[in-house]
């Protein structure tokens, strides 16, 4: 039986997809690598959150390091771009690829995520980073459409229910949707 990997951005877009999986008994843990978020304080508030659901399913989850140092220095003179632009492209990549290094180093067999899940974000776009990453890596992905099968609404009343934080914006400084 394989052991998936998923990336996650926060709880509220992985929430649903993590209760499912738990669910269906999946060899599967959570990885949380996000760069990309800040201030700080809005960082560890998301991770702890996530966290948070991870233990209240028994799902492990794995965060790794903190380093927009980075991330702001892969995104340079892309500031301007709008979301869902080339900035967004190469957030998705970086956070892919160092997935799918830390699943080839920790005996993980294939990687997913909930980078594509939200309606703000375009799926195509993340698909295409994770084609790059997977490529790149060897390293499989699973490129499951997490939008479907009833999750949106499913993830709705988990946020209710645990009264989740749930944020308002995408996590850089240069993004104005969730
Ligand atoms: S808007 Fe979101 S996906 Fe795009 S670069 Fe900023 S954090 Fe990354």
């Amino acid at each position: 039986m394989s052991k998936l990997l998923l990336l996650s951005c926060c709880a509220p877009c992985s929430c649903a997809v993590i209760d499912k999986l738990a669910k269906e008994k999946v060899d599967f843990a959570v990885l949380f690598y996000n760069p990309n978020i800040s201030p700080v304080r809005e960082y560890e508030k998301r991770r702890e959150e996530n966290e948070r659901f991870c233990l209240s399913r028994n799902v492990p989850f794995i965060s790794l390091e903190y380093d927009p140092e980075h991330w702001f220095e892969a995104i340079k003179g892309l500031e301007k771009e709008p979301e869902r632009g080339k900035r967004c492209s190469v957030c998705f990549y970086l956070r892919l690829e160092r997935a799918m290094q830390y699943a080839q180093e920790n005996g993980f067999d294939i990687v997913t995520s909930v980078l594509g899940i939200s309606r703000y974000k375009d799926l195509d776009q993340v698909n295409e980073a994770a084609r790059q990453a997977s490529q790149e890596t060897n390293v499989p992905y699973d490129f499951t459409n997490w939008r479907k099968g009833g999750l949106e609404q499913i993830r709705q009343q988990l946020v209710k229910e645990t009264q989740m934080y749930a944020q308002d914006y995408c996590g850089c400084p240069f993004s104005k949707s969730a």
